[in-house]
């Protein structure tokens, strides 16, 4: 991949603005699992800038070698961010570029980046973001849950008392939510969710772009059973159906008799089959159907 050549999708404005520049901070996002999932822009400026900071400096080196990448690694997590921070801030400053790379996914995102970007924008430095892979947003498309509104919770916290809080402040949540979680305390916090969400629906993003991936959408009762029975293994997103905003009492009829209903409150039919689809989020088409099966 050459960065000097324009090619002809590409304006030369565009080509120089890919040039990677001294005394900037780039966010890399890195693949989820497999390892295809990097876009060429990616690899192009792990190629040229002067060090790479990695979550991981055991599990880059794979993803380096794949593309042929030779770079010096510098390693920035959890433990070691405040002092290391400091470290890739002033060689920043003293004109070097840097990548910053986490273990998977998108960088700043449930992982320590963020803190990294915040010590860069309060000294000075300029950084930009190169969008790729994040394990919220891809299970977020493969839930068959809403994607119209939705927010992320990443993982919860695992203090007892302030995690049961949590979770009975975001069952009132309407938009879609999502949530990190490790396997080994999936069971523990299936039992939580049951608990302050009932019976809500769930995707089971499993191993994404990994070769046993999976997307299975079950109730919370439903998951503690199968989880009981089936070992939680691999990695997880869980992708949670939003509560209900409309008045439950509406639901706990058909749809025949909801239509009902607002005939019987004196609307035309085709007005009451409107109001009976917008209460329940329906297109006019299923309802109509359904009362005339
Ligand atoms: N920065 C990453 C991103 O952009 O998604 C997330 C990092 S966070 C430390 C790691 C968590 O992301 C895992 O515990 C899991 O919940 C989720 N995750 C990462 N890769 C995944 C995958 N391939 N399948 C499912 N979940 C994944």
């Amino acid at each position: 991949m050459s960065s000097k050549k324009t090619n002809e999708w590409e304006s030369k404005d565009q080509s120089e603005h890919n040039r990677v520049e001294p005394m900037t901070l780039y966010l890399v996002a890195t693949p989820i699992g497999n390892l295809e999932d990097i876009t060429y822009r990616a690899v192009k400026v792990l190629s040229e800038v002067d060090f790479i900071a990695a979550e991981d400096t055991r599990n880059t080196p794979k993803l380096l070698q794949k593309y042929g990448i030779k770079k010096p690694l510098v390693s920035y997590f959890e433990h070691n961010k405040r002092e290391r921070g400091e470290y890739i801030v002033s060689r920043l400053e003293s004109g070097e570029s840097c990548a910053l790379v986490t273990d998977a996914g998108t960088p700043a995102i449930s992982d320590p980046g963020e803190d990294l970007v915040a010590l860069c924008i309060e000294r000075g430095i300029k950084v930009t973001s190169l969008p790729g892979a994040c394990a919220a947003i891809t299970a977020l498309t493969l839930s068959g849950l809403s994607t119209k509104r939705f927010c992320f919770e990443g993982f919860l916290t695992y203090a007892k008392g302030s995690k049961k809080a949590r979770l009975q402040e975001l069952a009132k949540e309407t938009r879609t939510v999502i949530i990190y979680e490790a396997p080994h305390h999936l069971c523990a916090t299936l039992d939580d969710l049951y608990e302050a969400f009932g019976d809500r629906r769930v995707a089971f993003c499993r191993e994404l772009t990994k070769i046993n991936e999976e997307a299975k959408i079950m109730t919370l009762s439903e998951a503690i059973a199968y989880y009981n029975e089936n070992k939680p293994r691999g990695e997880f997103v869980l992708v949670i159906e939003g509560a209900d905003d409309k008045p439950q009492a509406e639901f706990d009829m058909s749809i025949k008799e909801h239509v009902q209903k607002y005939i019987d409150e004196g609307k035309s039919k085709m007005d009451a089959i409107k109001a009976a689809a917008k209460d329940r989020g329906l297109p006019k088409s299923t309802v109509y159907a359904e009362i005339n099966k």
